[in-house]
């Protein structure tokens, strides 16, 4: 086994008894990135000096016994999250030369335990996507099958982990964005609740769904990381002030309390779901069954079904309004006109994707004077019922399971000019996000052609910890 395929864990204690030096484990992904990312593209930019100077610190910590659990460990970020100096695209050629002055606080909390940042990742456009391929800086393919896309829109952080060109990502859920290219890259992947880990410094898509969490190839990772980002910040008003739980001290701590777990039947009766990966999810939660402390029941979540109309006003709508800072005046690239309102026009015509133009006026039109009762309020009553459904069902359970997504990595170009076709993607992803719960994606199996399966697990609003719990014992079935 390479250095670079190892876990945080085992490369923690690799570190910590001195069998490799930081500077090694780093040069051991930057190698990888090398030879892999021209055919994968999971980076925009790589920092290789940074990096390098970044482990050479990180072993004199280690030296001077300062080590903490991420210190030496070389990570990824998503292109749509701010770190100080290094270029952070969103993957729009509009931010082609935003070189941000300050770190998100996620990204801040990790780096202050030492942890090595290798390169900032490819996604689609400021989140827009479940494929990268809205990306303006070519798609993501997946390691698995070059000819097939990572998911999205956190799919270059998914890649570069399944990839082995780091050890951990960090990425942005709106509306599946971590769990879905978790999923199909066969790593696992962690949407908080809403409120639980801070958005400063993460761009904005929309503001009322958006999150941001880790991902990694263990939910033991996970668990690991979801410790260091979690808790209430002052530059996001949206955090809560809850303890923040020791995650992964938890994860076996409780082995023997009894789980009930919902299956939600709508989750697996949708038309057009491969049949494999549902038997792969099923056969799985049969093993989950025969567990001692878990007790498996069905039940139903009737207005499941309408999550995706209402996320694609919700988000849109939101997505209208956040995105009209980015106009090419501030910073950015600017496009040259003769008057004001053409730098504006031809700033965005050029610098934004199709896809991210489509929900910017999707939304300008939901929120229109004549049409908001119609649409942006209707989706917000219906939201409340979705969130009603969940609460409901959380009465009688502690956590759901489902399929992450109702098909595995499909081919690059596949969907692409089916706008409907590729939001279909975000089915079983969206319902969580547009009720603000915490979800987790775990590698189940594989197809009979070698693609990566997800199981996605659900749990109660700030009740991470039995979400990790279940998925840590999933993994080690
Ligand atoms: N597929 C979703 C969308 O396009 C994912 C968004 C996200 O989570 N950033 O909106």
């Amino acid at each position: 086994m390479n250095i670079n395929e190892l876990t945080i864990k085992q490369a923690y204690d690799g570190l910590k008894k001195g069998d490799f030096s930081s500077v090694e484990l780093t040069k051991a992904c930057l190698a990888r990135i090398k030879k892999r990312n021209k055919d994968i593209n999971a980076f925009i930019t790589v920092t290789e000096d940074l990096a390098l100077e970044e482990a050479q610190i990180a072993d004199e910590m280690i030296a001077n016994k300062k080590q903490k659990m991420l210190t030496g460990i070389p990570f990824s970020v998503k292109d749509a999250i701010d770190v100080a100096d290094v270029r952070s695209t969103a993957s729009a050629k509009i931010l082609d030369n935003y070189v941000p002055s300050f770190d998100a606080t996620v990204i801040s909390n990790i780096r202050k335990q030492g942890a090595v940042l290798v390169g900032k990742t490819n996604c689609d456009a400021f989140g827009h996507g479940a494929s990268n391929e809205n990306s303006m800086y070519g798609p993501v393919r997946n390691p698995y099958d070059l000819d097939r896309v990572a998911g999205g829109s956190s799919g270059g952080s998914a890649a570069s982990v399944a990839d082995h060109m780091c050890i951990f990502s960090i990425g942005e859920d709106t509306g599946g964005s971590i769990r879905q290219p978790a999923s199909l890259c066969g790593i696992a992947g962690l949407r908080p609740s809403y409120g639980r880990n801070s958005r400063y410094g993460i761009m904005p898509m929309a503001s009322s769904l958006d999150t941001v969490g880790p991902m990694a190839k263990t939910v033991e990772d996970i668990a690991i990381l979801e410790e260091v980002m979690a808790g209430r910040d002052e530059k996001d008003a949206t955090t809560v002030d809850n303890e923040v739980p020791e995650y992964s001290k938890q994860l076996t701590a409780n082995s023997k309390q009894k789980l009930k777990i919902g299956i939600p039947k709508e989750y697996f009766d949708l038309e057009g779901m491969d049949e494999e990966t549902k038997t792969i999810v099923e056969n799985k939660i049969n093993e989950i069954a025969k567990l001692p402390n878990c007790q498996i029941v069905e039940v139903s979540l009737p207005y499941t079904k309408y999550a995706i109309p209402v996320y694609y006003i919700v988000v849109p709508s939101e997505d209208s309004s956040n995105l009209g800072r980015i106009d090419g005046v501030r910073y950015g690239v600017q496009a040259q006109a003769d008057n004001l309102y053409d730098v504006y026009a031809r700033s965005r015509a050029q610098g934004l994707p199709e896809e991210v133009k489509r929900r910017i006026m999707i939304g300008t039109y939901a929120l229109s004077a004549g049409y908001y009762d119609a649409y942006y309020r209707k989706a917000q009553k219906v939201r409340t019922l979705i969130r009603q459904d969940f609460e409901r069902v959380f009465e009688e359970v502690d956590l759901l399971i489902t399929p992450t997504s109702p098909f595995p990595a499909f081919k690059i170009g596949e969907k692409k000019d089916d706008v409907l076709a590729m939001y279909l993607a975000d089915v079983f992803v969206a319902p969580a996000s547009v009720a603000g719960l915490p979800a987790v994606s775990v590698p189940v199996g594989n197809t009979k052609s070698g693609l990566p399966v997800g199981l996605q697990i659900i749990g109660k609003r700030l009740d991470e910890e039995h979400v990790l719990q279940l998925g840590h014992t999933i993994e080690r079935l």
